[in-house]
């Protein structure tokens, strides 16, 4: 008779606990199909592939493996094919969203460019890119519209005058974004600029830190003008008493489906000592971060789960050998900045900020704005954060003449409150995971709202967003604005959007960075979000006590 049950016999293991993926837990084996393409081959080596093979034998020659995985540590995604609806998104198999062309980011580091560098994408974007150009909100460019068979001569072009796209996405260090006026700000009391530049030299591109968990943003800025509490790592300055300037250090950013804000570790850290302290929390991500699920792979799920004591102190133990000053905290703007307009340098010159809107441009936009620039006397342009552009070093007469040139091309350094404010990430256009159209639904609400609400007269943020995935900030916005199909009147499913009220970062002491809300209901179809934002904005009109009175 077979007995009813099989007790477990003595010499069965204990079975062992599934854990993370950490790989300094001893959890090496790839725990997922993303995980498996790294482990396999590194994706900086695809770069050799890309030049020597496919881009002789063609896009229906690529492995998959290399096209949807490791392609992204040069900079490309495959683009969405036209014509595919937001509702398909969720069904296709990816080769059934993608078409043969690409999504090409060229990283820009502190988003600093000379004329030289921007002349060079307006060729490359007119003549291998269908003339697109758009500024992303993490101070890259990118290009759309790209065959595999030009890749060499890009970055032959790309790399002769300094500009690259390693690392440009993937999982792995990704730009490291700075201040758009370092180095010329009044306000600025150290330039983070060769911290950035170190960081770029030594670490970029070194197969060490090329296998992350998921990618690791960061930023470098003594003005906290930038997005720095959404960012996995940020140093931002601060003056210490007994030390005297140098920079607090943030960590465990990320937006996304699972929002949370960076926490400082309370420790001050001196410009050359940046290097190493980045390099150490990058190691704890590759080491510690978890691998076994994509969607808790990011840096934040781990200081949730370690708290900042403890990530300070494996940071000191672990991998620096030795202890961090404790720092204070650092004085933070009062709203954001976002550097529009006619400012002075602290050489007396001044840095004019335009807008184009929703950060879309064109390589012939930005070969002209080189001419311009180049025929105002500067040689430096600096993008934000905020898919807005900089050019610095005019002289005082040259001002005036500058801003009406940039205007004549469609870059306005006087914008309204509604194009100064709106952001709107890439979207259906291209985004293969994108579930409603976001850059012309976002130029089309700056037309309507300029039109209708010519005269508003606060700073407003409108952040509009093709999926959950965040790119464009959906929960740091007054207006933050989540893609998804929503019923109609009719009860169709349409294209439209989640709204978030009220967030918000860079919030001066006292007041608090946070999240905008999400109430149930507060839905908009997308062709009735010009009509609802008109209504949001004349509300808090009517019912504000003083022009003091934020949207937030
Ligand atoms: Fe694409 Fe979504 Fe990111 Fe927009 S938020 S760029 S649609 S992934």
């Amino acid at each position: 008779m077979a007995p009813s049950s099989t007790p477990a016999t003595p010499t069965a293991r204990p079975r062992k606990a599934r854990g993370e993926g950490q790989w300094a837990l001893g959890h090496r084996e790839p725990l997922n199909p993303n995980e498996r393409i790294k482990k396999d081959d590194n994706p900086l080596n695809v770069r050799d592939r890309i030049e020597n093979i496919y881009a002789h034998t063609g896009f229906a020659s690529i492995d998959p493996q290399d096209l949807r995985g490791r392609f992204r540590w040069w900079g490309l995604y495959t683009q969405r094919k036209a014509g595919i609806d937001g509702g398909r998104t969720a069904v296709l198999e990816p080769h059934e969203l993608e078409d043969e062309y690409f999504m090409l980011r060229v990283r820009i580091d502190g988003g600093a460019l000379s004329v030289a560098q921007l002349r060079t994408i307006a060729q490359i974007s007119q003549e291998f890119g269908r003339d697109s150009a758009d500024i992303t909100d993490r101070q890259n460019i990118q290009l759309h519209w790209i065959r595999i068979e030009d890749m060499p001569e890009i970055w032959r072009r790309l790399e002769a005058v300094g500009l690259e796209t390693t690392e440009a996405c993937g999982d792995c260090p990704r730009v490291v974004l700075g201040s758009p006026v370092a180095g010329v700000s009044v306000d600025e009391v150290l330039d983070g600029t060769p911290a950035i530049d170190e960081i770029i030299k030594r670490y970029i591109g070194d197969p060490r830190y090329s296998n992350l968990p998921r990618k690791f943003k960061s930023q470098i800025s003594w003005l906290a003008d930038g997005p720095y509490e959404t960012n996995d790592i940020s140093f931002v300055g601060v003056n210490h008493p007994q030390h005297g300037p140098g920079f607090d250090l943030w960590i465990g950013g990320g937006l996304s489906t699972n929002p949370r804000l960076a926490e400082r570790l309370g420790v001050w850290v001196p410009i050359d000592e940046i290097p190493d302290v980045w390099e150490g929390v990058v190691g704890i991500f590759r080491d510690y971060g978890y691998r076994r699920l994509r969607n808790r792979a990011r840096l934040k799920f781990l200081l949730a789960d370690w708290g900042v004591a403890k990530f300070r102190e494996v940071l000191e133990k672990e991998y620096l050998e030795r202890a961090l000053i404790d720092g204070p905290a650092p004085d933070l703007p009062a709203k954001p900045i976002d550097h529009i307009g006619v400012h002075k340098q602290i050489d007396g010159r001044n840095y004019v900020g335009a807008a184009p809107v929703v950060g879309r441009s064109s390589g012939v936009q930005l070969g002209k704005l080189a001419d311009l620039v180049e025929a105002h006397g500067s040689d430096r342009v600096r993008l934000t954060a905020y898919q807005k552009l900089l050019v610095l070093d005019v002289a005082d007469e040259q001002v005036e003449p500058l801003i009406a040139g940039m205007r004549a091309i469609g870059l306005e350094a006087r914008p309204s409150a509604w194009r100064r404010g709106t952001m709107a990430c890439t979207g259906i256009e291209y985004c293969k995971l994108a579930i409603v159209e976001t850059k012309a639904r976002g130029e089309e609400l700056v037309a309507r709202l300029e039109e209708r609400l010519k005269d508003f007269d606060a700073e407003i943020s409108i952040h509009i967003n093709g999926c959950p995935n965040a790119c464009a900030r959906t929960q740091v916005a007054d207006i933050g604005l989540k893609g998804q199909l929503v019923m109609n009147a009719h009860g169709e499913q349409v294209e439209g959007f989640q709204v978030h009220l009220g967030g918000g970062l860079g919030m001066a002491q006292g007041q608090t960075s946070g999240f905008g809300r999400k109430l149930r209901g507060l839905k908009a179809t997308a062709e009735e979000l010009p009509a609802y934002v008109e209504k949001l904005a004349r509300h808090y009109l009517d019912g504000r006590t003083s022009k003091d009175e934020t949207f937030a």
